[in-house]
């Protein structure tokens, strides 16, 4: 097993481990369920916006390694940032594990682009990315319980 895999492997099953900022939230602006239903992922998201940043974010459900450390490092790493920067984040870490490159402000998240080439895995990856996008949408259009995401409605892989 090469250097990054072995990083790569860590990270997942530490966070899977140990997820951070897992659990209800409560005042929330949005609540956002997704689904993977190819391999069984369901997360439940909650954010709360503040003033156009996203002031602190958990999430609730089961599912495998994968899905769940990629929800807890992305609600470690959106924390603080402002909407534009959290929609930002979002084209880049799909990007990324869609084998299209990284993008320096992923941070820690790099770690994970070692999915890109787990084709089978890669939903797993981004559920708790496309159930953050709609729950953004939602929170724009003033919804707070936004409807289920499902991940293979929506993570069509990026064309070219
Ligand atoms: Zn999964």
């Amino acid at each position: 097993m090469g250097f990054l895999e072995q990083v790569y492997r860590d990270a997942v099953l530490e966070h899977a481990r140990s997820p951070r900022n897992r659990g209800a939230l409560d005042p929330y602006t949005v609540r956002q369920e997704g689904i993977n239903p190819s391999c069984g992922d369901e997360l439940v998201l909650y954010v709360r916006l503040d003033d156009g940043l996203v002031a602190d974010a958990r999430f609730d459900g089961h599912g495998c390694a994968i899905s769940q450390a990629s929800a807890s490092m992305m609600t470690q790493a959106i924390k603080g940032l402002s909407v534009d920067e959290a929609e930002a984040l979002i084209v880049h870490f799909k990007a990324m594990i869609h084998g299209k490159g990284v993008d320096p402000s992923l941070g820690d998240l790099q770690v994970l682009e070692g999915i890109s080439k787990l084709h089978a895995r890669v939903k797993c990856a981004t559920l708790a990315w496309v159930a953050l996008d709609a729950a953004l949408d939602a929170a724009a259009a003033g919804t707070a319980e936004a409807p289920q995401v499902d991940v293979d409605a929506v993570d069509a892989p990026t064309p070219g």
